[in-house]
Protein backbone atom coordinates (compact mmCIF):
# COMPACT_ATOMS: atom_id res chain seq x y z
CA UNK A 1 0.00 0.00 0.00
CA UNK A 2 1.30 3.65 -0.63
CA UNK A 3 2.88 4.30 2.49
CA UNK A 4 0.86 8.21 2.95
CA UNK A 5 -2.71 6.25 2.72
CA UNK A 6 -3.79 5.95 6.38
CA UNK A 7 -3.56 2.48 6.74
CA UNK A 8 -6.87 -0.54 7.17
CA UNK A 9 -8.43 0.25 10.55
CA UNK A 10 -6.18 2.76 11.73
CA UNK A 11 -7.59 4.03 15.09
CA UNK A 12 -6.07 6.28 18.12
CA UNK A 13 -5.96 3.49 20.81
CA UNK A 14 -8.02 4.88 23.00
CA UNK A 15 -10.75 5.75 20.47
CA UNK A 16 -12.41 2.27 19.62
CA UNK A 17 -13.53 2.36 15.70
CA UNK A 18 -17.16 2.33 16.74
CA UNK A 19 -16.89 5.16 19.52
CA UNK A 20 -18.86 8.21 18.30
CA UNK A 21 -16.49 10.49 16.87
CA UNK A 22 -16.10 13.22 20.40
CA UNK A 23 -14.94 16.58 19.76
CA UNK A 24 -11.58 16.56 20.98
CA UNK A 25 -11.04 12.43 19.09
CA UNK A 26 -7.24 13.07 17.55
CA UNK A 27 -7.39 12.04 14.28
CA UNK A 28 -5.51 8.98 13.23
CA UNK A 29 -1.85 9.30 11.63
CA UNK A 30 -1.43 9.99 7.99
CA UNK A 31 1.30 7.06 7.57
CA UNK A 32 1.38 3.63 8.13
CA UNK A 33 2.15 1.97 11.78
CA UNK A 34 5.12 -0.07 11.91
CA UNK A 35 7.85 -1.69 14.44
CA UNK A 36 11.02 0.58 14.17
CA UNK A 37 14.21 -1.53 16.15
CA UNK A 38 17.41 0.07 17.65
CA UNK A 39 20.29 -2.47 17.68
CA UNK A 40 22.69 -3.20 20.62
CA UNK A 41 26.45 -4.28 20.74
CA UNK A 42 27.10 -1.31 18.20
CA UNK A 43 31.03 -2.14 18.72
CA UNK A 44 30.53 -5.36 16.77
CA UNK A 45 32.20 -4.85 13.79
CA UNK A 46 32.46 -6.79 9.79
CA UNK A 47 32.22 -10.58 9.97
CA UNK A 48 30.23 -10.81 13.58
CA UNK A 49 28.39 -7.71 12.87
CA UNK A 50 26.84 -9.34 9.47
CA UNK A 51 25.95 -12.58 12.01
CA UNK A 52 24.33 -10.53 14.23
CA UNK A 53 21.94 -8.89 11.66
CA UNK A 54 21.13 -12.37 9.96
CA UNK A 55 20.49 -14.38 13.45
CA UNK A 56 18.52 -11.54 14.57
CA UNK A 57 16.37 -11.42 11.21
CA UNK A 58 15.91 -14.85 11.74
CA UNK A 59 14.71 -14.86 15.47
CA UNK A 60 12.70 -11.77 14.89
CA UNK A 61 10.51 -14.03 12.34
CA UNK A 62 10.71 -16.88 14.42
CA UNK A 63 9.08 -14.99 17.49
CA UNK A 64 6.16 -13.29 15.84
CA UNK A 65 5.59 -16.31 13.48
CA UNK A 66 3.02 -17.46 16.67
CA UNK A 67 1.00 -14.06 16.15
CA UNK A 68 -0.32 -15.11 12.73
CA UNK A 69 0.28 -11.77 11.47
CA UNK A 70 1.82 -11.68 8.05
CA UNK A 71 5.30 -9.46 8.40
CA UNK A 72 8.01 -8.00 6.28
CA UNK A 73 11.44 -7.60 8.21
CA UNK A 74 13.46 -5.33 6.65
CA UNK A 75 17.35 -3.76 7.29
CA UNK A 76 17.89 -0.52 7.36
CA UNK A 77 21.48 1.16 8.59
CA UNK A 78 21.65 0.26 11.90
CA UNK A 79 17.61 -0.12 12.93
CA UNK A 80 15.47 -2.51 11.54
CA UNK A 81 11.75 -1.92 10.13
CA UNK A 82 9.03 -4.38 11.14
CA UNK A 83 6.26 -4.11 9.30
CA UNK A 84 2.76 -5.98 8.93
CA UNK A 85 2.18 -6.97 5.51
CA UNK A 86 -0.19 -5.12 3.44
CA UNK A 87 -0.25 -2.63 5.94
CA UNK A 88 -1.53 -4.09 9.08
CA UNK A 89 -4.12 -2.26 11.85
CA UNK A 90 -2.48 -0.34 15.09
CA UNK A 91 -3.71 -3.68 16.49
CA UNK A 92 -1.30 -6.01 14.32
CA UNK A 93 1.34 -3.72 15.40
CA UNK A 94 0.98 -3.14 19.06
CA UNK A 95 1.00 -6.85 19.15
CA UNK A 96 4.51 -7.41 17.21
CA UNK A 97 6.11 -4.85 19.15
CA UNK A 98 4.66 -6.19 22.13
CA UNK A 99 6.51 -9.50 21.26
CA UNK A 100 9.23 -7.91 20.27
CA UNK A 101 10.04 -6.69 23.49
CA UNK A 102 11.48 -10.19 24.43
CA UNK A 103 13.78 -11.05 21.34
CA UNK A 104 17.80 -10.78 22.60
CA UNK A 105 19.93 -8.38 21.20
CA UNK A 106 16.86 -5.14 20.50
CA UNK A 107 17.80 -2.10 22.74
CA UNK A 108 14.99 -0.31 21.82
CA UNK A 109 11.66 -0.95 20.24
CA UNK A 110 9.52 2.35 18.70
CA UNK A 111 6.11 2.38 17.57
CA UNK A 112 6.76 4.44 14.21
CA UNK A 113 4.83 5.46 11.57
CA UNK A 114 6.37 5.06 7.86
CA UNK A 115 5.72 8.33 5.63
CA UNK A 116 6.27 9.53 2.31
CA UNK A 117 9.83 11.08 2.08
CA UNK A 118 9.07 14.83 2.15
CA UNK A 119 8.21 17.46 4.58
CA UNK A 120 4.73 18.09 4.57
CA UNK A 121 4.07 14.58 5.15
CA UNK A 122 6.34 14.77 8.23
CA UNK A 123 4.67 17.41 9.64
CA UNK A 124 1.74 16.14 9.12
CA UNK A 125 2.86 12.44 11.22
CA UNK A 126 4.02 14.58 13.96
CA UNK A 127 0.74 17.15 14.28
CA UNK A 128 -1.32 14.06 15.13
CA UNK A 129 1.31 12.04 16.90
CA UNK A 130 1.15 15.40 19.31
CA UNK A 131 -2.74 15.39 18.94
CA UNK A 132 -2.89 11.53 20.26
CA UNK A 133 -0.24 11.90 23.03
CA UNK A 134 -1.88 11.19 26.59
CA UNK A 135 -0.67 14.66 28.11
CA UNK A 136 -2.26 16.32 25.24
CA UNK A 137 -5.52 15.22 25.49
CA UNK A 138 -5.73 16.58 29.32
CA UNK A 139 -6.45 19.70 29.27
CA UNK A 140 -4.61 20.58 32.39
CA UNK A 141 -1.56 20.15 30.96
CA UNK A 142 0.96 21.83 28.67
CA UNK A 143 3.51 19.53 28.48
CA UNK A 144 7.09 20.59 26.63
CA UNK A 145 8.07 19.55 23.65
CA UNK A 146 11.34 18.65 21.80
CA UNK A 147 11.76 17.52 18.22
CA UNK A 148 15.13 15.35 17.57
CA UNK A 149 15.19 15.17 13.68
CA UNK A 150 18.28 12.94 11.81
CA UNK A 151 19.10 11.67 8.50
CA UNK A 152 20.70 8.27 7.75
CA UNK A 153 20.41 9.51 4.10
CA UNK A 154 22.05 12.41 3.74
CA UNK A 155 20.95 13.64 0.39
CA UNK A 156 17.32 14.95 2.07
CA UNK A 157 17.43 18.47 1.28
CA UNK A 158 16.46 19.86 4.63
CA UNK A 159 19.27 18.89 7.62
CA UNK A 160 18.19 17.75 10.54
CA UNK A 161 18.16 20.85 11.95
CA UNK A 162 16.09 22.81 9.58
CA UNK A 163 13.50 20.04 10.13
CA UNK A 164 13.36 20.49 13.64
CA UNK A 165 12.64 24.24 13.52
CA UNK A 166 10.13 23.37 10.44
CA UNK A 167 8.29 20.88 12.64
CA UNK A 168 8.20 22.20 15.98
CA UNK A 169 7.12 25.75 14.76
CA UNK A 170 4.35 23.77 13.13
CA UNK A 171 3.35 22.31 16.44
CA UNK A 172 3.67 25.50 18.57
CA UNK A 173 1.12 26.81 16.20
CA UNK A 174 -1.05 24.34 16.13
CA UNK A 175 -1.41 23.21 20.18
CA UNK A 176 0.50 26.18 21.87
CA UNK A 177 2.86 24.17 23.89
CA UNK A 178 6.24 25.31 25.39
CA UNK A 179 9.73 24.40 23.71
CA UNK A 180 12.40 22.32 26.03
CA UNK A 181 15.35 20.76 24.23
CA UNK A 182 17.12 19.45 27.50
CA UNK A 183 13.68 18.00 29.52
CA UNK A 184 10.76 17.39 27.53
CA UNK A 185 7.70 15.84 28.42
CA UNK A 186 7.38 14.58 24.66
CA UNK A 187 9.88 13.68 22.82
CA UNK A 188 8.57 13.38 18.55
CA UNK A 189 12.08 11.45 16.75
CA UNK A 190 12.16 12.16 13.10
CA UNK A 191 14.70 9.91 11.40
CA UNK A 192 15.12 10.44 7.40
CA UNK A 193 15.73 7.13 5.82
CA UNK A 194 16.83 6.10 2.40
CA UNK A 195 13.35 4.92 1.26
CA UNK A 196 10.89 7.03 3.95
CA UNK A 197 10.74 8.90 6.85
CA UNK A 198 9.86 7.44 10.25
CA UNK A 199 8.19 9.32 12.78
CA UNK A 200 7.68 8.21 17.07
CA UNK A 201 7.26 9.45 20.13
CA UNK A 202 8.52 6.89 22.63
CA UNK A 203 9.45 3.33 22.84
CA UNK A 204 10.50 0.30 25.32
CA UNK A 205 13.79 -1.02 25.98
CA UNK A 206 14.83 -3.78 24.57
CA UNK A 207 16.12 -6.67 26.16
CA UNK A 208 19.86 -5.86 24.58
CA UNK A 209 22.51 -7.91 24.45
CA UNK A 210 23.22 -10.50 21.64
CA UNK A 211 20.86 -12.94 19.05
CA UNK A 212 19.60 -15.95 20.59
CA UNK A 213 22.36 -18.89 18.98
CA UNK A 214 25.26 -16.38 18.21
CA UNK A 215 27.16 -17.60 21.18
CA UNK A 216 26.08 -21.48 20.30
CA UNK A 217 24.32 -23.43 22.78
CA UNK A 218 24.31 -24.73 26.73
CA UNK A 219 22.75 -26.72 28.87
CA UNK A 220 20.89 -25.29 31.92
CA UNK A 221 20.57 -27.23 35.29
CA UNK A 222 17.12 -25.68 36.43
CA UNK A 223 15.81 -26.70 39.96
CA UNK A 224 12.54 -24.81 40.35
CA UNK A 225 14.22 -21.99 42.40
CA UNK A 226 14.87 -18.57 41.91
CA UNK A 227 18.18 -18.77 40.60
CA UNK A 228 18.59 -21.18 37.84
CA UNK A 229 16.09 -19.71 35.78
CA UNK A 230 17.73 -15.88 35.91
CA UNK A 231 21.10 -17.69 34.97
CA UNK A 232 19.11 -19.20 31.83
CA UNK A 233 18.10 -15.40 30.99
CA UNK A 234 21.25 -14.27 31.42
CA UNK A 235 23.39 -16.60 28.95
CA UNK A 236 20.20 -16.53 26.55
CA UNK A 237 20.84 -12.49 26.51
CA UNK A 238 24.53 -13.33 26.14
CA UNK A 239 23.15 -15.28 22.54
CA UNK A 240 23.48 -18.83 23.95
CA UNK A 241 20.75 -21.00 22.92
CA UNK A 242 19.81 -23.31 25.77
CA UNK A 243 18.22 -26.45 26.50
CA UNK A 244 16.61 -27.29 30.62
CA UNK A 245 17.20 -30.30 32.52
CA UNK A 246 15.93 -30.68 35.58
CA UNK A 247 15.89 -33.39 38.82
CA UNK A 248 12.84 -34.48 40.60
CA UNK A 249 13.43 -36.11 43.77
CA UNK A 250 10.66 -38.89 42.39
CA UNK A 251 9.80 -41.31 42.79
CA UNK A 252 10.39 -40.34 46.32
CA UNK A 253 8.49 -36.41 46.20
CA UNK A 254 5.57 -35.84 44.16
CA UNK A 255 5.53 -34.43 40.83
CA UNK A 256 5.18 -30.44 41.79
CA UNK A 257 9.18 -29.40 40.85
CA UNK A 258 8.45 -30.65 37.21
CA UNK A 259 5.65 -28.76 37.10
CA UNK A 260 7.20 -25.91 38.40
CA UNK A 261 10.33 -26.60 35.48
CA UNK A 262 7.82 -26.77 32.83
CA UNK A 263 6.48 -23.31 33.60
CA UNK A 264 9.65 -21.90 34.12
CA UNK A 265 10.85 -23.04 30.61
CA UNK A 266 7.40 -21.91 28.69
CA UNK A 267 8.25 -18.17 30.38
CA UNK A 268 11.70 -18.33 29.53
CA UNK A 269 11.16 -19.71 26.25
CA UNK A 270 9.33 -16.08 25.00
CA UNK A 271 12.94 -15.13 24.89
CA UNK A 272 14.42 -17.91 22.33
CA UNK A 273 11.96 -20.38 21.03
CA UNK A 274 11.53 -24.37 20.59
CA UNK A 275 12.98 -24.62 24.11
CA UNK A 276 12.83 -28.40 25.05
CA UNK A 277 12.83 -29.57 29.04
CA UNK A 278 14.82 -32.80 30.17
CA UNK A 279 13.56 -34.49 33.16
CA UNK A 280 15.40 -36.72 35.46
CA UNK A 281 13.91 -38.31 38.54
CA UNK A 282 16.57 -38.31 40.24
CA UNK A 283 15.35 -40.42 43.81
CA UNK A 284 16.73 -43.41 43.48
CA UNK A 285 20.19 -42.50 42.82
CA UNK A 286 20.01 -40.10 45.69
CA UNK A 287 19.20 -42.80 48.11
CA UNK A 288 22.31 -44.98 46.51
CA UNK A 289 24.72 -42.02 47.23
CA UNK A 290 23.50 -42.18 50.48
CA UNK A 291 23.94 -46.16 50.78
CA UNK A 292 27.74 -45.46 49.71
CA UNK A 293 27.99 -43.37 53.06
CA UNK A 294 28.58 -40.16 51.60
CA UNK A 295 27.14 -38.21 55.17
CA UNK A 296 28.67 -35.09 55.41
CA UNK A 297 29.48 -34.56 51.21
CA UNK A 298 26.02 -36.35 50.11
CA UNK A 299 24.80 -32.78 49.05
CA UNK A 300 27.97 -32.20 46.56
CA UNK A 301 28.11 -35.64 45.91
CA UNK A 302 24.55 -35.14 44.30
CA UNK A 303 25.73 -32.02 42.84
CA UNK A 304 28.57 -33.41 40.95
CA UNK A 305 26.09 -36.42 39.65
CA UNK A 306 24.02 -33.79 38.49
CA UNK A 307 26.99 -32.25 36.16
CA UNK A 308 27.76 -35.70 35.10
CA UNK A 309 24.87 -36.35 33.87
CA UNK A 310 24.49 -33.09 32.39
CA UNK A 311 27.20 -33.27 30.72
CA UNK A 312 26.05 -37.05 29.20
CA UNK A 313 23.23 -35.38 27.87
CA UNK A 314 24.63 -32.09 26.74
CA UNK A 315 27.19 -34.34 24.60
CA UNK A 316 23.97 -36.44 23.18
CA UNK A 317 22.44 -32.90 22.22
CA UNK A 318 25.48 -30.92 20.90
CA UNK A 319 25.31 -28.47 24.00
CA UNK A 320 29.28 -27.09 24.47
CA UNK A 321 28.53 -25.89 27.79
CA UNK A 322 26.61 -26.42 31.13
CA UNK A 323 25.03 -23.78 33.29
CA UNK A 324 24.10 -22.81 36.78
CA UNK A 325 22.52 -20.66 38.74
CA UNK A 326 25.71 -20.95 41.42
CA UNK A 327 26.22 -17.06 43.37
CA UNK A 328 29.28 -17.61 45.43
CA UNK A 329 28.73 -18.38 49.17
CA UNK A 330 25.11 -18.34 48.92
CA UNK A 331 24.30 -21.86 50.10
CA UNK A 332 27.07 -24.28 51.66
CA UNK A 333 27.47 -26.46 48.34
CA UNK A 334 28.42 -22.75 46.69
CA UNK A 335 31.86 -22.15 48.75
CA UNK A 336 34.32 -21.60 47.06
CA UNK A 337 36.33 -24.67 47.83
CA UNK A 338 33.11 -26.77 46.37
CA UNK A 339 32.32 -25.05 43.54
CA UNK A 340 36.26 -26.17 43.02
CA UNK A 341 34.91 -29.40 43.73
CA UNK A 342 31.78 -29.54 41.35
CA UNK A 343 34.14 -28.37 38.65
CA UNK A 344 36.20 -30.93 38.98
CA UNK A 345 33.30 -33.47 37.60
CA UNK A 346 33.31 -32.25 34.70
CA UNK A 347 35.63 -31.72 31.42
CA UNK A 348 32.73 -29.11 30.12
CA UNK A 349 32.91 -25.71 31.09
CA UNK A 350 30.35 -24.32 33.84
CA UNK A 351 29.03 -21.24 33.26
CA UNK A 352 27.94 -19.11 36.38
CA UNK A 353 26.27 -16.05 35.60
CA UNK A 354 25.30 -15.07 38.91
CA UNK A 355 28.69 -15.88 40.88
CA UNK A 356 28.80 -12.46 41.71
CA UNK A 357 24.78 -11.39 42.39
CA UNK A 358 23.21 -10.51 45.55
CA UNK A 359 19.96 -12.52 46.13
CA UNK A 360 18.44 -8.84 46.09
CA UNK A 361 19.81 -8.58 42.74
CA UNK A 362 18.71 -11.91 41.85
CA UNK A 363 14.69 -11.88 42.75
CA UNK A 364 14.32 -8.10 41.04
CA UNK A 365 15.48 -9.97 37.78
CA UNK A 366 13.38 -12.73 38.65
CA UNK A 367 10.56 -10.41 38.91
CA UNK A 368 11.24 -8.14 35.59
CA UNK A 369 11.32 -11.51 33.75
CA UNK A 370 8.54 -12.88 35.26
CA UNK A 371 9.89 -16.10 36.73
CA UNK A 372 9.51 -14.99 40.55
CA UNK A 373 6.37 -16.42 40.83
CA UNK A 374 6.42 -19.34 39.48
CA UNK A 375 9.63 -20.03 42.03
CA UNK A 376 7.88 -19.05 44.31
CA UNK A 377 5.52 -22.07 44.56
CA UNK A 378 5.63 -24.69 46.83
CA UNK A 379 7.54 -27.88 45.93
CA UNK A 380 9.72 -30.73 47.47
CA UNK A 381 12.94 -30.23 45.94
CA UNK A 382 14.81 -32.89 45.45
CA UNK A 383 18.01 -31.29 47.16
CA UNK A 384 16.20 -31.34 50.13
CA UNK A 385 16.08 -34.72 50.50
CA UNK A 386 18.29 -36.97 52.46
CA UNK A 387 19.74 -33.88 53.42
CA UNK A 388 22.85 -34.55 56.19
CA UNK A 389 22.64 -32.78 59.45
CA UNK A 390 25.45 -30.57 58.75
CA UNK A 391 26.77 -30.57 55.25
CA UNK A 392 30.46 -29.79 54.35
CA UNK A 393 31.66 -26.72 53.22
CA UNK A 394 35.04 -28.18 51.86
CA UNK A 395 34.93 -30.77 50.28
CA UNK A 396 37.61 -32.29 49.50
CA UNK A 397 38.10 -33.77 46.02
CA UNK A 398 39.49 -37.08 46.60
CA UNK A 399 36.95 -38.36 48.68
CA UNK A 400 34.03 -37.33 46.11
CA UNK A 401 36.09 -39.00 43.99
CA UNK A 402 36.28 -42.46 46.16
CA UNK A 403 32.30 -41.69 46.97
CA UNK A 404 32.04 -41.77 43.06
CA UNK A 405 34.53 -45.37 42.14
CA UNK A 406 32.18 -47.39 44.59
CA UNK A 407 29.26 -46.25 42.92
CA UNK A 408 30.35 -46.41 39.55
CA UNK A 409 28.96 -42.84 38.73
CA UNK A 410 30.00 -42.80 35.65
CA UNK A 411 27.92 -45.28 34.03
CA UNK A 412 24.80 -43.85 36.72
CA UNK A 413 25.10 -40.40 35.06
CA UNK A 414 25.05 -42.60 31.58
CA UNK A 415 22.02 -44.15 32.34
CA UNK A 416 20.14 -41.41 33.91
CA UNK A 417 21.05 -39.52 30.37
CA UNK A 418 19.81 -41.79 28.78
CA UNK A 419 16.37 -41.89 30.54
CA UNK A 420 15.47 -38.14 30.33
CA UNK A 421 11.83 -37.12 29.24
CA UNK A 422 12.05 -34.47 27.26
CA UNK A 423 8.76 -31.91 27.24
CA UNK A 424 8.53 -28.87 24.85
CA UNK A 425 6.58 -26.04 26.61
CA UNK A 426 6.86 -23.41 23.58
CA UNK A 427 5.67 -20.28 24.99
CA UNK A 428 3.86 -19.98 21.73
CA UNK A 429 1.93 -23.74 21.67
CA UNK A 430 -1.16 -23.93 23.91
CA UNK A 431 -0.40 -25.52 27.15
CA UNK A 432 -0.88 -29.28 27.51
CA UNK A 433 -4.14 -30.09 30.21
CA UNK A 434 -1.22 -32.14 31.82
CA UNK A 435 2.14 -32.91 31.17
P1 LIG B 1 18.27 -22.29 42.54
O1 LIG B 1 17.47 -21.16 43.05
O2 LIG B 1 18.59 -22.18 41.08
O3 LIG B 1 17.66 -23.62 42.93
P2 LIG B 1 19.92 -22.38 44.86
O4 LIG B 1 20.34 -21.08 45.38
O5 LIG B 1 18.76 -23.05 45.50
O6 LIG B 1 19.67 -22.23 43.30
P3 LIG B 1 21.37 -24.86 44.96
O7 LIG B 1 20.13 -25.57 45.36
O8 LIG B 1 22.63 -25.15 45.69
O9 LIG B 1 21.21 -23.28 44.96
O10 LIG B 1 21.64 -25.14 43.45
C1 LIG B 1 22.67 -24.50 42.75
C2 LIG B 1 22.48 -24.79 41.28
O11 LIG B 1 22.49 -26.21 41.03
C3 LIG B 1 21.12 -24.35 40.78
O12 LIG B 1 21.13 -22.97 40.44
C4 LIG B 1 20.95 -25.22 39.56
O13 LIG B 1 21.70 -24.76 38.48
C5 LIG B 1 21.55 -26.54 40.05
N1 LIG B 1 20.48 -27.39 40.64
C6 LIG B 1 20.19 -27.55 41.95
N2 LIG B 1 19.13 -28.37 42.09
C7 LIG B 1 18.75 -28.75 40.86
C8 LIG B 1 17.72 -29.61 40.33
N3 LIG B 1 16.86 -30.21 41.14
N4 LIG B 1 17.64 -29.75 39.00
C9 LIG B 1 18.51 -29.13 38.18
N5 LIG B 1 19.49 -28.32 38.62
C10 LIG B 1 19.62 -28.13 39.92
MG1 LIG C 1 17.85 -24.77 44.75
Amino acid sequence: MPIDAPARGQQPRHAPADAPAAVTAPPPVAGEPCVLLKLGEVVLKGKNRELFERRLHNNIRAALKGLGIPIHVGAREGVIVVRADRGGTVEDVDAIARRLGDVMGIVWVHRAWRVAKDVDATVRAALDLVAQHPLVSDPARRPAFAIKARRRDKRFPVRSSELNILVGAAVQDRYDLPVNLKHPEITVSIEVDQREVFVFTDGVPGQGGLPVGMSGRGLVLMSGGIDSPVAAYRMMRRGLRVDFLHFSGMPFTGPESIYKAYALTRELDKFQGGSRLYVVPFGKAQQQIRSSSADRLQIIAQRRLMLKTGQALARRLGDATLVTGDSLGQVSSQTLTNITALDDAVDLPILRPLIGMDKVEIMSEARRIRTLGISELPDEDCCTLLTPRRAETRAKIDDLRQIERRLDAGEMAEQLAAGVQEHRPGYDEPAPAAI
